[in-house]
């Protein structure tokens, strides 16, 4: 016997299962979630920016 379960969807930043239109559960939970995509977007350039500083500080240090 299977429970039936009504439409629902996944929220796309906190995934939980909810029922309504969008991507998310709720406004907050897409602003949010924006947020810290954006967030996360900044740390991976600054991630990149300092591999990049450290590879040429390494450089740097075989040449002297
Ligand atoms: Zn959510």
């Amino acid at each position: 016997m299977t429970e039936k379960i009504p439409q629902h969807r996944h929220c796309a930043g906190c995934n939980r299962a909810f029922v309504g239109e969008g991507r998310y559960c709720s406004p907050e939970c897409g602003t949010t979630s924006t947020a810290n995509l954006k967030k996360r977007k900044r740390q991976l350039i600054l991630l990149y920016v300092v591999s990049v500083l450290v590879l040429i500080a390494a450089l740097v240090a075989v040449n002297l």
